[in-house]
Protein backbone atom coordinates (compact mmCIF):
# COMPACT_ATOMS: atom_id res chain seq x y z
CA UNK A 1 0.00 0.00 0.00
CA UNK A 2 1.16 3.28 -1.03
CA UNK A 3 2.16 5.56 2.25
CA UNK A 4 -0.24 8.49 2.90
CA UNK A 5 1.59 11.48 2.83
CA UNK A 6 0.57 13.78 5.92
CA UNK A 7 2.63 16.92 5.25
CA UNK A 8 0.94 20.18 3.67
CA UNK A 9 2.33 21.90 0.48
CA UNK A 10 3.66 24.79 2.87
CA UNK A 11 5.65 21.96 4.94
CA UNK A 12 6.88 19.89 1.45
CA UNK A 13 8.68 22.90 0.63
CA UNK A 14 10.00 24.18 3.96
CA UNK A 15 11.49 20.11 3.90
CA UNK A 16 12.54 20.64 0.37
CA UNK A 17 14.44 24.10 1.43
CA UNK A 18 16.05 22.80 4.66
CA UNK A 19 17.43 19.87 2.78
CA UNK A 20 18.59 22.57 0.12
CA UNK A 21 20.34 24.48 2.23
CA UNK A 22 22.22 21.82 4.63
CA UNK A 23 23.36 20.14 1.13
CA UNK A 24 24.56 24.24 -0.29
CA UNK A 25 26.10 25.54 3.12
CA UNK A 26 29.42 25.90 1.67
CA UNK A 27 28.55 27.27 -1.33
CA UNK A 28 26.66 30.07 0.11
CA UNK A 29 28.91 30.50 2.44
CA UNK A 30 31.27 31.08 -0.74
CA UNK A 31 28.57 33.47 -1.81
CA UNK A 32 28.24 36.01 0.86
CA UNK A 33 31.80 36.54 0.91
CA UNK A 34 31.86 37.08 -2.50
CA UNK A 35 28.63 39.40 -2.57
CA UNK A 36 29.70 41.02 0.86
CA UNK A 37 29.48 44.69 -0.27
CA UNK A 38 26.37 44.09 -2.28
CA UNK A 39 24.57 42.05 0.66
CA UNK A 40 25.67 44.79 3.25
CA UNK A 41 24.12 47.62 0.96
CA UNK A 42 20.74 45.13 0.35
CA UNK A 43 20.51 44.50 4.68
CA UNK A 44 21.06 48.34 5.02
CA UNK A 45 18.52 49.59 2.61
CA UNK A 46 15.92 46.75 3.66
CA UNK A 47 16.40 47.97 7.14
CA UNK A 48 15.71 51.60 6.08
CA UNK A 49 12.57 51.09 4.31
CA UNK A 50 11.39 48.26 6.84
CA UNK A 51 12.64 50.11 10.05
CA UNK A 52 9.26 50.90 12.38
CA UNK A 53 8.56 46.92 11.31
CA UNK A 54 11.65 45.53 12.59
CA UNK A 55 12.22 47.68 15.80
CA UNK A 56 8.62 46.77 16.41
CA UNK A 57 8.72 43.20 15.76
CA UNK A 58 11.98 43.21 17.83
CA UNK A 59 10.24 44.78 20.47
CA UNK A 60 7.40 42.19 20.70
CA UNK A 61 9.96 39.32 20.90
CA UNK A 62 11.80 40.53 23.32
CA UNK A 63 8.36 40.86 25.53
CA UNK A 64 7.12 37.80 24.40
CA UNK A 65 10.76 35.91 24.41
CA UNK A 66 13.18 37.91 26.62
CA UNK A 67 15.00 34.71 27.75
CA UNK A 68 15.99 34.53 23.70
CA UNK A 69 16.58 38.30 23.45
CA UNK A 70 18.99 38.44 26.25
CA UNK A 71 21.20 35.35 25.18
CA UNK A 72 21.18 37.19 21.50
CA UNK A 73 22.39 40.42 23.20
CA UNK A 74 25.24 38.23 25.04
CA UNK A 75 26.36 36.56 22.69
CA UNK A 76 26.52 39.68 20.44
CA UNK A 77 28.48 41.28 23.05
CA UNK A 78 30.56 38.25 23.68
CA UNK A 79 31.21 38.27 19.83
CA UNK A 80 31.58 41.77 19.39
CA UNK A 81 34.22 43.22 21.77
CA UNK A 82 35.33 45.73 19.53
CA UNK A 83 32.25 47.03 18.94
CA UNK A 84 30.91 46.74 22.00
CA UNK A 85 34.09 48.88 23.40
CA UNK A 86 33.51 51.91 20.51
CA UNK A 87 30.25 51.48 21.12
CA UNK A 88 30.39 52.61 24.83
CA UNK A 89 33.12 55.35 24.00
CA UNK A 90 30.38 56.38 21.67
CA UNK A 91 27.77 56.65 24.37
CA UNK A 92 30.18 57.99 27.27
CA UNK A 93 31.15 61.32 24.55
CA UNK A 94 27.59 61.89 23.69
CA UNK A 95 26.37 61.73 27.24
CA UNK A 96 29.13 63.05 29.04
CA UNK A 97 27.14 65.55 30.91
CA UNK A 98 23.93 63.48 31.83
CA UNK A 99 26.87 60.17 32.86
CA UNK A 100 28.28 63.29 35.37
CA UNK A 101 25.27 64.37 36.55
CA UNK A 102 24.34 61.04 37.36
CA UNK A 103 27.63 59.74 38.81
CA UNK A 104 27.25 62.94 40.92
CA UNK A 105 23.41 62.00 42.12
CA UNK A 106 24.52 58.76 43.11
CA UNK A 107 27.69 59.48 44.88
CA UNK A 108 25.29 61.98 47.30
CA UNK A 109 22.70 59.57 47.63
CA UNK A 110 25.13 56.46 48.58
CA UNK A 111 28.16 58.82 50.40
CA UNK A 112 27.88 57.03 53.32
CA UNK A 113 27.88 53.33 51.42
CA UNK A 114 30.64 54.59 48.63
CA UNK A 115 32.73 55.87 51.17
CA UNK A 116 32.43 53.09 54.06
CA UNK A 117 33.67 50.80 50.70
CA UNK A 118 36.28 52.93 50.05
CA UNK A 119 37.97 52.75 53.04
CA UNK A 120 37.75 49.03 53.72
CA UNK A 121 39.10 48.72 50.04
CA UNK A 122 42.03 50.78 51.14
CA UNK A 123 42.43 49.04 54.57
CA UNK A 124 42.26 45.62 52.85
CA UNK A 125 44.59 46.78 50.33
CA UNK A 126 47.06 49.20 51.81
CA UNK A 127 49.95 48.16 50.68
CA UNK A 128 48.77 48.29 46.97
CA UNK A 129 46.77 52.00 47.80
CA UNK A 130 50.48 53.33 49.29
CA UNK A 131 52.24 51.76 46.21
CA UNK A 132 50.04 53.03 43.80
CA UNK A 133 49.51 56.57 45.57
CA UNK A 134 53.12 56.65 45.66
CA UNK A 135 53.85 55.88 41.84
CA UNK A 136 51.10 58.86 41.01
CA UNK A 137 52.77 61.13 43.12
CA UNK A 138 56.29 60.70 41.65
CA UNK A 139 54.82 60.50 37.96
CA UNK A 140 52.58 63.53 38.85
CA UNK A 141 55.01 65.52 41.14
CA UNK A 142 55.29 68.75 38.73
CA UNK A 143 51.85 68.89 38.29
CA UNK A 144 50.78 68.74 41.74
CA UNK A 145 53.39 71.41 42.68
CA UNK A 146 51.37 73.49 39.73
CA UNK A 147 48.08 72.29 40.90
CA UNK A 148 48.80 73.77 44.86
CA UNK A 149 50.71 76.74 43.73
CA UNK A 150 47.76 77.24 41.61
CA UNK A 151 45.16 76.63 44.26
CA UNK A 152 47.42 78.62 46.63
CA UNK A 153 46.87 81.65 43.97
CA UNK A 154 43.32 81.67 43.88
CA UNK A 155 42.60 81.38 47.36
CA UNK A 156 45.79 83.55 49.11
CA UNK A 157 43.86 85.92 50.63
CA UNK A 158 41.06 83.22 52.06
CA UNK A 159 44.22 80.47 53.14
CA UNK A 160 46.61 83.64 55.15
CA UNK A 161 43.42 84.49 56.87
CA UNK A 162 42.24 81.13 57.57
CA UNK A 163 46.17 80.58 59.14
CA UNK A 164 46.55 84.06 60.56
CA UNK A 165 43.34 83.19 62.47
CA UNK A 166 44.45 79.83 63.35
CA UNK A 167 48.04 81.39 64.79
CA UNK A 168 45.78 83.98 67.21
CA UNK A 169 43.51 81.25 68.27
CA UNK A 170 46.42 78.39 69.69
CA UNK A 171 48.34 81.56 69.96
CA UNK A 172 50.59 79.80 72.87
CA UNK A 173 50.53 76.30 71.80
CA UNK A 174 52.14 78.33 68.58
CA UNK A 175 54.67 80.47 70.39
CA UNK A 176 55.74 77.37 72.63
CA UNK A 177 55.81 75.23 69.58
CA UNK A 178 58.11 78.10 67.71
CA UNK A 179 60.47 77.89 70.75
CA UNK A 180 60.70 74.70 71.85
CA UNK A 181 61.71 74.19 67.93
CA UNK A 182 63.99 76.94 67.45
CA UNK A 183 65.60 75.61 70.81
CA UNK A 184 65.82 72.66 69.72
CA UNK A 185 67.25 72.91 66.91
CA UNK A 186 69.09 76.42 67.38
CA UNK A 187 72.54 75.32 65.96
CA UNK A 188 70.94 74.62 62.82
CA UNK A 189 69.09 77.44 62.32
CA UNK A 190 71.61 80.07 63.45
CA UNK A 191 74.38 78.42 60.62
CA UNK A 192 71.37 78.65 58.36
CA UNK A 193 69.99 82.17 59.07
CA UNK A 194 73.97 82.84 59.05
CA UNK A 195 74.23 81.41 55.76
CA UNK A 196 71.06 83.25 54.29
CA UNK A 197 72.40 86.46 55.77
CA UNK A 198 75.90 86.24 54.24
CA UNK A 199 74.39 85.66 50.78
CA UNK A 200 71.72 88.11 51.15
CA UNK A 201 74.18 90.51 52.82
CA UNK A 202 72.67 93.86 50.74
CA UNK A 203 69.04 92.96 51.08
CA UNK A 204 69.56 92.21 54.49
CA UNK A 205 70.94 95.72 55.15
CA UNK A 206 68.27 97.25 52.77
CA UNK A 207 65.54 95.61 54.97
CA UNK A 208 67.22 96.38 58.24
CA UNK A 209 67.53 99.67 57.72
CA UNK A 210 64.01 99.89 56.17
CA UNK A 211 62.67 98.27 59.45
CA UNK A 212 64.54 100.49 61.24
CA UNK A 213 63.03 103.52 59.43
CA UNK A 214 59.39 102.00 60.23
CA UNK A 215 60.35 100.91 63.63
CA UNK A 216 62.12 103.75 65.15
CA UNK A 217 60.69 103.30 68.78
CA UNK A 218 61.39 99.43 68.65
CA UNK A 219 65.07 100.56 67.83
CA UNK A 220 65.22 102.56 70.58
CA UNK A 221 63.94 99.86 72.64
CA UNK A 222 66.27 97.54 71.17
CA UNK A 223 69.37 99.57 71.65
CA UNK A 224 67.96 100.45 75.54
CA UNK A 225 67.39 96.74 76.66
CA UNK A 226 71.08 96.38 75.10
CA UNK A 227 72.88 99.09 76.90
CA UNK A 228 70.87 98.16 80.25
CA UNK A 229 71.89 94.03 79.52
CA UNK A 230 75.48 96.01 79.29
CA UNK A 231 75.27 97.26 82.39
CA UNK A 232 72.64 95.49 84.89
CA UNK A 233 71.41 91.85 85.32
CA UNK A 234 69.00 92.36 83.07
CA UNK A 235 65.76 93.05 82.96
CA UNK A 236 63.72 93.93 79.21
CA UNK A 237 60.84 96.97 77.64
CA UNK A 238 57.57 95.61 76.87
CA UNK A 239 57.55 96.39 72.99
CA UNK A 240 54.64 99.48 73.60
CA UNK A 241 56.75 101.02 76.45
CA UNK A 242 56.32 104.22 74.70
CA UNK A 243 53.01 104.84 73.63
CA UNK A 244 51.81 103.29 76.62
CA UNK A 245 54.00 105.13 78.82
CA UNK A 246 52.84 108.41 76.72
CA UNK A 247 49.36 107.83 77.23
CA UNK A 248 49.39 107.36 80.71
CA UNK A 249 51.10 110.65 81.21
CA UNK A 250 49.17 112.32 78.83
CA UNK A 251 51.77 113.40 76.58
CA UNK A 252 53.56 115.45 79.22
CA UNK A 253 56.87 115.66 80.81
CA UNK A 254 56.25 114.59 84.22
CA UNK A 255 59.29 117.12 85.96
CA UNK A 256 58.63 120.15 83.65
CA UNK A 257 55.19 119.27 82.46
CA UNK A 258 56.04 120.55 78.63
CA UNK A 259 54.48 118.51 75.99
CA UNK A 260 56.30 115.90 74.81
CA UNK A 261 54.90 115.93 71.09
CA UNK A 262 56.74 119.14 70.75
CA UNK A 263 59.96 118.34 72.58
CA UNK A 264 60.16 114.97 71.80
CA UNK A 265 60.56 112.40 74.38
CA UNK A 266 63.36 110.42 76.40
CA UNK A 267 62.77 106.79 78.17
CA UNK A 268 63.91 107.45 81.92
CA UNK A 269 64.59 104.92 84.33
CA UNK A 270 62.56 106.61 87.53
CA UNK A 271 65.37 105.15 89.41
CA UNK A 272 68.90 105.61 87.91
CA UNK A 273 70.27 101.90 86.45
CA UNK A 274 73.34 103.13 88.25
CA UNK A 275 71.06 103.23 91.81
CA UNK A 276 70.17 100.00 91.42
CA UNK A 277 66.92 100.58 89.50
CA UNK A 278 65.46 97.83 87.46
CA UNK A 279 64.93 98.18 83.29
CA UNK A 280 61.70 97.36 83.64
CA UNK A 281 58.21 98.88 82.67
CA UNK A 282 57.10 100.26 86.23
CA UNK A 283 60.79 102.03 86.29
CA UNK A 284 60.24 103.63 83.19
CA UNK A 285 59.09 107.02 82.54
CA UNK A 286 58.98 109.59 79.18
CA UNK A 287 60.72 112.75 80.15
CA UNK A 288 61.58 115.45 77.75
CA UNK A 289 65.23 115.28 76.38
CA UNK A 290 66.02 118.37 78.53
CA UNK A 291 64.68 117.05 82.02
CA UNK A 292 66.47 113.78 81.11
CA UNK A 293 69.54 115.61 80.76
CA UNK A 294 69.66 116.80 83.48
CA UNK A 295 68.20 114.41 86.27
CA UNK A 296 71.69 111.76 84.44
CA UNK A 297 71.53 109.16 87.39
CA UNK A 298 70.55 111.29 90.08
CA UNK A 299 67.58 109.99 92.46
CA UNK A 300 64.38 111.13 91.94
CA UNK A 301 64.10 112.25 95.26
CA UNK A 302 67.32 114.42 95.26
CA UNK A 303 66.79 115.49 91.77
CA UNK A 304 63.05 116.46 91.96
CA UNK A 305 64.31 118.64 95.47
CA UNK A 306 66.99 120.07 93.59
CA UNK A 307 64.50 121.27 90.91
CA UNK A 308 62.71 122.86 93.74
CA UNK A 309 60.11 120.01 94.17
CA UNK A 310 59.15 119.46 97.79
CA UNK A 311 58.49 115.47 98.29
ZN1 LIG B 1 60.76 118.08 81.30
Amino acid sequence: MKPVCTLSKKEKKKAYNDKYHAANKDKAVVYREKNKEKLKAYHASYYARNRERILSARADNRELNPEHEREVTSNWRKNNPEKLRESKIRYRVKHKEQIRDHQKEYYESNKEKILAQTSKYAKDNADWVKETYKAWREKNAERMKEHRAAYYQANKERIQAQHREYRERNREEYLAHGRAYYSDNREVLSAKFAAYRAEHSEQAKEYSAEWRKNNQERVRILRHNYESRKKTNGGTLSKDIVSRLMSRQKGKCPICKVDLKVTGNHLDHIIPLKLGGLHEDRNMQLTCPRCNCRKQAKHPINFMQEMGYLL
